[in-house]
């Protein structure tokens, strides 16, 4: 009968209903256990340089900074603390922007090779440090113009950069090459011959706050979270991030970019006819 029909449409709705719900019961019950673990996180990250900085200050106060010379030092240390946390905040405000999608890209076209060199001027200090060359690894005679949001790249660029003078070894190399793929594409680079990634470790490389060392790492200072950055870089501008790596012989980090085909040269001095 029709009455029966009814019945069995509106229990198949209300079914549907339920179970509609239920899904996204478990989806917010997703994102929530992704939330807790993260704030678990960040107050993880933030702990160890704020307890340092404290103890820093806390030996002042208890008479250190009578002397001088270690109230200096001290202070330094302190400052060096605060540094970091500054450090951690910016890539957690960057990362959370990532995530929630929240971050516009502004494209141009511009010369990679230039940007390149930019971020190795800002790292040479640091790489002499180790006694680290950064280098091309042949002459670029002619500009390479790619189209990206360039400050995005450069921040690709040095996170990798940083990372392959913080895992280089002593005297080592760091190495950029460009180079031409088909469809207008380039792919950059960033080789070192550090103390390399043992494969298990590989696939969770790109995770936010996964580090191979912990200890070794966190001395080094970093976030955690500058390869998550340059994932999340790379996939919103659409291309693509691969690394390769063989312990203790070293990595190659690389990514591709949108090369743009032909510039348009415009003369306006020397026009003859
Ligand atoms: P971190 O702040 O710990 O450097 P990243 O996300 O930049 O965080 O890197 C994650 C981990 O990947 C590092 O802790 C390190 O163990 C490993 N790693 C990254 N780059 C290199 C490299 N060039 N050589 C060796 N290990 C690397």
């Amino acid at each position: 009968s029709p009455v029966t029909t009814d019945m069995k449409t509106l229990i198949k709705e209300v079914e549907k209903f339920a179970q509609k719900r239920k899904t996204e019961i478990e989806s917010l019950k997703v994102r929530e256990d992704y939330r807790k673990e993260f704030m678990g996180n960040v107050s993880h990250e933030l702990k160890t340089p704020l307890f340092t900085v404290q103890g820093y200050i806390l030996t002042l106060i208890d008479g250190a900074m009578n002397d001088p010379a270690i109230l200096d030092k001290y202070l330094n240390r302190a400052n060096k603390g605060v540094e970091r946390l500054i450090y951690i905040v910016k890539d957690l405000d960057m990362i959370t922007k990532l995530e929630v999608g929240d971050l516009n890209l502004n494209y141009t076209n511009f010369d990679i090779i230039e940007l390149v060199q930019s971020v190795f001027d800002l790292f040479e200090m640091k790489a002499s440090k180790k006694n680290i060359a950064l280098t091309f690894d042949m002459n670029y005679q002619d500009p390479i113009i790619v189209h990206a949001d360039k400050e995005r790249i450069q921040q690709v660029l040095s996170n990798l950069i940083v990372n392959s003078i913080k895992y280089g070894k002593e005297d080592g190399t760091t190495e950029v090459s460009i180079e031409n793929l088909i469809k207008n594409k380039v792919i950059v680079r960033v080789t070192d011959n550090g103390e390399g990634i043992a494969q298990a470790h590989i696939p969770r490389l790109f995770e936010r706050f996964y580090r191979v060392d912990k200890s070794g790492s966190r001395k080094e200072g970093g976030s955690g979270l500058g390869l998550a950055i340059v994932k999340h870089i790379i996939e919103a501008h659409h291309e693509r991030i691969y690394v390769e790596s063989d312990y203790r012989i070293g990595s190659e980090f690389s990514f591709t970019l949108e090369k743009v085909k032909k510039f348009p040269v415009v003369d306006v001095g020397t026009k003859t006819t």
